[in-house]
């Protein structure tokens, strides 16, 4: 098995809603946040980490192409697409995308460094929810939780890099992604989803600097 090339997918993703890409409370505790964000250990900048990015949008291609495994553990066949470009225990095959850790863009991290210092948020947006008990229409126990997350507008520098190997065909593996990265920004990303948050649009995309749509 031979590499032959490498090809770069980049771009902005642009979050539509507040995202939540949770961080470890024993770690990261601020001020008494129930859940709080990921963030840089030494800028404290949120990031979106590849590893989030990767495993969404595999999730979400292993929905769209039947390969799911029916007793609700992770997919892992070792023949199929998403195995093939995403990696699999049980195939020597190496894997074919790497997502990289999607950091700040420069403008976003300047009005995220403006908001701190007008008016004292870290880096984020604090959402005091609550939750109702069905039975008795009021709030649950434990009542009132503050969760964190990014705010919405906040703009991420995207990048995949696709491992080519003789024998690849490189339109199949960039089309591949492509369907994946079309389904994430009609899915969402991160935490609660279903509630509203983790909407987001990839901007900007280019594909070895040239431009590239989801849309072919
Ligand atoms: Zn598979």
């Amino acid at each position: 098995m031979k590499l032959s090339g490498f090809k770069e997918v980049k771009g902005v993703i642009r979050c539509h809603s507040g995202l939540r890409i949770g961080g470890s409370k024993d770690s990261i505790d601020i001020g008494g946040i129930d859940s709080p964000i990921l963030r840089h250990p030494i800028t404290d900048l949120p990031y979106i980490p590849g590893s989030s990015l990767k495993g969404k949008t595999r999730s979400l291609l292993e929905l769209a192409t039947g390969n799911v495994d029916p007793s609700g553990r992770a997919h892992n066949c070792g023949t199929c697409k998403v195995c093939l470009y995403f990696g699999s225990l049980k195939s020597p095959s190496p894997t074919r995308y790497i997502f990289r850790d999607a950091p700040l863009t420069e403008s976003s991290e300047e009005k995220l460094r403006l908001a701190q210092e007008e008016k004292g948020l870290h880096f984020s947006e604090l959402k005091n929810e609550n939750w109702i008990d069905r039975k008795t229409g009021r709030a649950g126990q434990g009542g009132l939780r503050t969760t964190e997350r990014v705010p919405a507008g906040t703009e991420f520098r995207f990048s995949v890099t696709i491992r080519l190997f003789e024998g690849d065909r490189e339109e199949d593996a960039v089309g591949f992604l492509r369907r994946g990265l079309k389904l994430l920004a009609q899915d969402y990303l991160g935490a609660s989803g279903s509630r509203g948050y983790g909407k987001i649009e990839f901007l900007e995309l280019t594909l070895d600097g040239k431009p590239f749509s989801l849309d072919e």
